[in-house]
């Protein structure tokens, strides 16, 4: 629909206005600072920022119903600006205008309810929310697509320019700010650093494959972490990590589209979500607290965190009393969630500070965090998967954590829950091909079960048969045998009935 078409008390609306007031918030000393410069920490006392707006106050003048409407109705706009993330611009970044939009058919994923013989399975209805079906295969590029609309917004207004835009990846986030940075070139160039032999296949050919400067550096996720912190302290670069709250808020729009959803009943939901450098399950509140402070949701779902025994820093840190809490980093072991395998979280600050917040408003406590085994969170995968799902290994994890919360009653029969697929099956399919092989190492301390192992059978004609091939074609007489004599083959295997 164009414009003119929309109701008229929808219309002033529909295509929303560049009006925002942005500014960056230090989480540790509140001091505020602008956003005409790229900023990651407070130059004061170096905590880690997030974004607010001044003109979030206002927003509230309009009545939540009406927001429901508006972007209910911004769905069937046609323009491409705010097909995505962008659909929910007053809380996205209310400032960048549609020009500095970077759209590459991020956000809008689907909801697919679970079937009934996994629900049962689990006890609890529930659908996965896939992320995995972004333009770079995961949730990524729902920060990347806000922050990269930043770096664009910057450059349109002559700010910056030339722009080197960097970060530390467990593979997701390289695939995504390479794919974002590439749109822009020439004015920005990416470089990504990645723990050497702890990203998949696929999760590196597809900064390879944009162009990206790709570095891989001995150590995990966090030794790359620190180079890259080193790098934005000493040069000009663009710092592409969740440490940059434009990612934050760009993943907000997660919270945004399961409440538009849900048709904004959020009271008898749950929100699963895996948890690594701890970004996403920040945005996901801080977007849950802005709809419900602005009336345009009721109530604030359930959230869930989930970590693996073997990198859960997260988890141990709210396993103390809240008086003695202390976060301690862990030293993280190898996990099959790989993408989540992260022991010092950079938004830690963010999720003690969103927790708390969330808790207070919802006048109970809504925010859990729970620990899940590697053996869970691979049978999990693969039980998704062969019921018709297309989760990564960290969706399987979100799925255990939803297991283990209905079995501990943290969810209740009567609740829904949504569990984050924050990436594609296909870009951790070695896990997968590992598995069904049996050739996990030990450190994964994961036990091969015959029933989840498939693997393909090679199937041949008796000895001496001619087999064809692309080099030696057949006989019309000899494949006629060949043919009857496979599917014959075929048809025993698969205890099949004939016809006649
Ligand atoms: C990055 C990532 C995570 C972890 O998200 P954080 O924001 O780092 O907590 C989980 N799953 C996948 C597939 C990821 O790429
Ligand atoms: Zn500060």
């Amino acid at each position: 629909m164009k414009p003119d078409d929309f109701p008229t008390d929808i219309q002033p609306y529909i295509v929303p206005e560049p009006k925002g007031e942005l500014f960056y918030k230090c989480l540790g000393c509140s001091a505020e600072f602008s956003i005409n410069k790229p900023l990651y920490v407070c130059p004061d006392c170096e905590q880690i920022l997030l974004i607010h707006d001044r003109y979030a106050e206002s927003l509230k003048k309009i009545p939540g119903k009406t927001w429901q409407k508006i972007f209910d109705f911004r769905k069937v706009l046609k323009a491409p600006a705010f097909k995505g993330i962008y659909r929910y611009h007053e809380f996205i970044g209310s400032c960048i205008p549609e020009s500095s939009i970077v759209y590459l058919g991020e956000g809008n994923t689907p909801v697919i309810e679970a079937n009934e013989r996994l629900q049962e399975k689990l006890n609890i209805r529930f659908f996965y929310k896939n992320d995995g079906q972004n333009p770079s295969g995961s949730f990524k590029d729902r920060g990347m697509a806000s922050a990269l609309s930043n770096v664009k917004y910057l450059l349109d207004q002559n700010w910056i320019s030339d722009v080197i835009a960097v970060c530390a990846s467990t593979g997701d986030t390289s695939a995504a700010a390479a794919l974002y940075a590439s749109y822009l070139q020439p004015h920005v160039k990416s470089a990504v650093l990645l723990p050497h032999n702890k990203v998949t296949p696929q999760q590196l050919s597809q900064p390879l494959g944009s162009g990206a400067q790709v570095f891989e550096i001995p150590g995990v996720f966090d030794d790359c972490m620190k180079i890259v912190e080193d790098l934005s302290e000493k040069y000009s670069v663009v710092l592409l990590n969740s440490k940059n709250p434009w990612r934050i808020l760009g993943q907000e729009s997660y919270a945004y589209e399961i409440a538009q959803d849900f048709d904004y009943h959020m009271d008898d939901k749950v929100i699963v979500v895996p948890i690594g450098n701890a970004g996403n399950i920040s945005a996901i509140m801080n977007g849950f607290l802005k709809f419900f402070e602005v009336g345009i949701i009721k109530s604030l779902p359930k959230i869930i965190g989930i970590q693996s025994e073997h990198a859960d820093p997260v988890f141990r840190y709210y396993q103390g009393k809240d008086e003695n809490r202390k976060f301690k980093p862990v030293k993280v072991k190898p996990s099959v969630a790989q993408a989540a395998m992260i022991g010092n979280p950079v938004s830690m600050p963010r999720v003690i500070y969103l927790t708390k917040k969330y808790n207070e408003a919802a006048g109970t406590e809504r925010v859990f965090f729970m620990q899940v085994t590697e053996q869970s969170i691979m049978e999990w995968y693969l039980e998704a998967n062969r019921n018709g799902h297309i989760t990564c290994t960290q969706g399987g994890e979100g799925l255990a954590g939803l297991a283990q919360a209905v079995k501990e009653k943290i969810v209740k029969a009567n609740e829904t829950a949504i569990v984050d697929a924050t990436a594609h099956a296909l870009k951790f399919s070695n896990f997968q091909n590992l598995y069904f092989e049996q050739k996990l190492p030990k450190e994964f301390s994961i036990k091969h079960n015959l029933d989840f192992i498939n693997l393909p059978s090679l199937v041949m004609p008796d000895n001496g048969m001619p087999v064809p091939s692309q080099e030696n074609r057949l006989k019309q007489n000899e494949f006629k045998v060949f043919v009857a004599d496979i599917s014959q083959k075929i048809a025993k295997k698969l205890n099949l009935k004939g016809i006649l």
